[in-house]
């Protein structure tokens, strides 16, 4: 502004004062400030809410245009801004996206030669993506404030060739749901009785997103648009280190890397080895400090869903950081020592271990950069796992096959059509866990290991990963071939594609005619959306119980039928009704001219049975677990598209349930009552259909009534339900139980079974194990040697032979479909939601 004046000498005094006064006021509004200028509370004394941790990164970076740089990369399901700030020297950040780009060409990712004369480390710090683990987003700002001015002389250095990039809040519906919840439910003085309200979360907690997700169970599945649009920003990075940042039970010492075992077998030895280094300098400044520490316990790197498994997946070094404190610590809170444990320090442990890890990443930011570039190199020309490439069948529902494709596209893998048949390959046979000679045919689907991201397409589809050690906090077998249902196989040669994939749309049918009628294919969760759609408004659908063929096409049971005759009040609309779903719901239509069939049943005949349209309703309550309730809630009003009505589980007994003719019990651990058993009951026998999955049908166990029962065995030996597994839970909730994979058998007589091939990939995670029925049906059930994938304790494994997965039951007028399995876990088994939607649907 001086200068300005001086080269303007002829300018008048008005002029000169007046500008100078806008200078002064622009110093004023753009000053950096620190946290406790900037907010209403000193920073510790009170959680800040979401709009004001937002607003302080939103005033830094405008004062701060040289150093900070604010990415806004989405917004949450309840509309609050998700964003980045990217920190390094003024004279990095002129050259940022050079760097960028740089740094996408070391993992190939994109073209041209990278440069490695001024390696820069880029650090990615996540924080509180569980939104009740509050402290890592009120650090941030501190974090920011030194990251931005950077007025310490270290802070200065490292950032000559570091850029960090810094999340301050991954989740902040949840976030806003603790820190407000808080605010509203604390003292005025601040009480650190741990009993006190202050202290005791109600349901559902700030943990998860708007639909009760664990964000940090989702990397890998990308079901939420939290991972979604973080995983874009993500991937536009590719950075080299990566703290996820939490907070775990107020007692115990703040962990950091390095990792427990196990850990997976595509981990590298450097990753390995930078995590001892980072962890060995957290701990130098632990301590000078005199603060508590634990490593190498508890938080393995298997399960590849994790803000810290991910990043490793991906090239990184990826860990975990956990605090003490979470939604139990408050603004302070007596531990078990006699200490009180404060904001305050939970803030201070978090700045010390984000700041030592970008000091360490700075001091080794060559060897990063020169690990990095060898990670990729070697992912791309030498994948390490057992199986090379991946084949997806041409003849698999197109609409599973785009499911998918979709997903690799999040992830930045590479796929493409096989280009030329082969025959006699030997390869792994997903269907029947066989190794067979097979024919690939030049439409196949092909996954080659031989890519930047291989590390992931390995994770994500070999069959089975190897496990070290079976103490794991999480599910050891996950392959999106049995998840999304698929006929594949896995090789253990290379193939690569030679054609590039079409995302599948049906065929538009141009004929100008009306249709007697359309026959639809059961497939998958696309016809299912499809028929929910078009019984919202009021269509009416048939489905057929016996194969039948109509011109050219051969139907299996459970095939749909929409008819003139059926949906005369519709008139002239039907057509365009039916047509427009298909088309949103991207089905295949096959119009029919006649209703005399070529094979089978004329579709008069009362084999094609007419689909009631169902009034759904979805417990909720204390006893029900949060996650499950909302993938419950996720999938029919994100995926499924069909209403429901919540009710309180504590209310059934007043709530008129006749309004529902489908009452849904997710997983949970519920204590129902003898008076609520009997209400369910009677309205089961009056026509309702119950539908409970895992805890939900374990509630209805052993119950008066009720065709499920715990194996006699499992009676007598308790001890297996103790699930040995776990010391320490992952985070403090009890969702982290191993799971495996178990090849049920299914019967496609019964409508539960219809869509499937003679097999389900049930995803196992609870270790309950129930009696063949005497008087029920097993649509799905596990034969005396059945296959399974991932780890089983040996005493449980041979307790599941002949055991139902599935049951259905009529009572009365009415029906309980009890699921052993929960098809919905975080809503990643597409195959479960194809099974749940017969349940309730059809
Ligand atoms: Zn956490």
């Amino acid at each position: 502004m001086f200068v300005l004046i001086k080269h303007n000498s002829g300018m008048n005094l008005p002029i000169r004062l007046a500008l100078l006064f806008t200078s002064l006021l622009a110093q004023a509004v753009f000053a950096q400030k620190a946290p406790n200028e900037f907010l209403p509370h000193k920073l510790g004394e009170q959680f800040t809410p979401h709009h004001l941790l937002n607003g302080y990164f939103e005033q830094l970076a405008s004062a701060s245009p040289a150093t900070m740089k604010l990415e806004k990369y989405g917004l949450t399901n309840e509309a609050r801004p998700l964003q980045i700030a990217v920190f390094s020297s003024p004279e990095n950040m002129a050259q940022l996206e050079e760097i960028r780009l740089n740094n996408l060409r070391l993992a190939g990712m994109t073209s041209g030669q990278p440069n490695l004369n001024n390696p820069t480390a880029i650090v990615w710090l996540s924080m509180s993506v569980h939104g009740n683990e509050a402290s890592g987003a009120e650090c941030s700002m501190e974090l920011a404030f030194q990251l931005a001015t950077q007025t310490d002389p270290k802070v200065k250095e490292w950032l000559k060739n570091t850029v960090v990039i810094l999340d301050p809040s991954l989740n902040p519906d949840g976030y806003d749901r603790y820190t407000h919840w808080h605010r509203m439910a604390s003292n005025l003085i601040q009480n650190s009785d741990p009993d006190a309200r202050e202290h005791r979360e109600p349901w559902p907690s700030g943990r998860v997103n708007h639909y009760y997700f664990d964000l940090n169970r989702d990397w890998a599945w990308a079901t939420q648009i939290e991972t979604q649009q973080r995983l874009m920003a993500y991937h536009r990075w590719l950075p080299h280190v990566h703290p996820d940042v939490h907070e775990q039970g107020i007692n115990d010492p703040y962990y950091f890397a390095p990792a427990a075992e196990p850990m997976h077998e595509l981990i590298t030895p450097w990753q390995r080895d930078f995590q001892v280094e980072i962890g060995e300098n957290n701990a130098r400044h632990f301590d000078n400090n005199g603060w508590y520490y634990f490593t190498k316990e508890v938080f393995d790197l298997f399960y590849p869903s994790y803000g810290d498994t991910y990043p490793t997946f991906n090239g990184a070094i990826g860990m975990t950081y956990e605090q003490a404190g979470g939604p139990r610590g408050g603004r302070a809170v007596e531990t078990d020592n006699g200490d009180t444990l404060t904001l305050k320090d939970r803030i201070a442990h978090h700045l010390t271990t984000s700041l030592s890890t970008i000091e360490v990443s700075s001091k080794s930011a060559r060897p990063l950069v020169e690990n990095f570039r060898e990670y990729y190199r070697r992912t791309s020309t030498n994948p390490q796992a057992e199986y090379k490439a991946f084949i997806i069948r041409e003849t698999n529902d197109p609409n599973k096959v785009r499911n998918l494709c979709q997903l690799l596209d999040q992830h930045k893998i590479r796929y493409g059509r096989v280009g030329a048949g082969l025959s006699g390959v030997k390869a792994f046979d997903y269907g029947s866990g066989q190794e067979i000679s097979a024919s690939i045919n030049p439409n196949d689907l092909v996954i080659s290991a031989y890519q930047p991201h291989s590390v992931m397409v390995q994770a994500l589809f070999e069959p089975e990963a190897k496990l070290a050690d079976s103490m794991t906090y999480d599910i050891t077998a996950w392959s999106l071939i049995f998840a999304h249902g698929l006929d594949a196989y896995a090789l253990k040669e290379r193939l690569e594609p030679k054609k590039p994939y079409e995302p599948f749309r049906p065929q538009k049918d141009l004929s100008t005619a009306t249709p007697y009628a359309w026959c639809i294919h059961r497939q998958s969760l696309a016809e299912a959306q499809f028929v929910g759609e078009l019984m919202q408004q009021g269509v009416r659908i048939r489905t057929a119980r016996e194969p039948f063929a109509m011109a050219e096409q051969q139907y299996a049971a459970g095939a749909f039928v929409i008819s003139k005759a059926d949906n005369r009040a519709l008139h002239s609309s039907l057509d365009a009704m039916v047509t427009a779903a298909a088309e949103r719901a991207n089905v295949r239509l096959y119009p029919v001219f006649t209703g005399t069939s070529a094979k089978g049943k004329d579709l008069g005949s009362d084999a094609f049975h007419l689909l009631k349209r169902p009034r759904i309703a979805l417990v909720y309550g204390e006893d029900v677990e949060e996650n499950s309730y909302g993938h419950t809630w996720f999938f029919f009003e994100r995926e499924l598209g069909y209403p429901i009505t919540p009710i309180p589980l504590d209310r059934l007994d007043k709530i008129d349930l006749s309004k529902y003719t489908s009452l849904v019990f997710p997983h949970g651990h519920y204590s129902l009552s003898e008076g609520n058993l009997g209400v369910l009951r009677q309205w089961i026998e009056k026509g309702g259909r119950l539908i409970a999955f895992e805890g939900g049908a374990k509630a209805f166990a052993d119950q008066d009534g009720f065709e499920l029962n715990t194996r006699e065995a499992l009676k007598k030996d308790t001890s297996m339900l103790r699930r040995p597994f776990l010391t320490r839970q992952r985070d403090g909730l009890s969702d982290g139980l191993p799971g495996a994979i178990v090849r049920g058998k299914v019967d496609n007589t019964h409508p539960l079974g219809y869509g499937f091939p003679g097999y389900y990939h049930s995803l196992k995670t609870q270790p309950d194990v129930y009696e063949m029925p005497e008087n029920a049906d097993t649509p799905i059930y596990l034969e005396e040697k059945y296959q399974s994938y991932g780890f089983i304790g040996s005493r449980l494994k041979p307790m599941l032979k002949k055991t139902p997965l599935v049951v259905v039951q009529k009572m009365g007028n009415g029906e309980a479909v009890l699921m052993v399995d929960n098809p919905l876990f975080r809503s990643f088994w597409q195959q479960g939601k194809a099974l749940f939607a017969n349940a309730l649907l059809f």
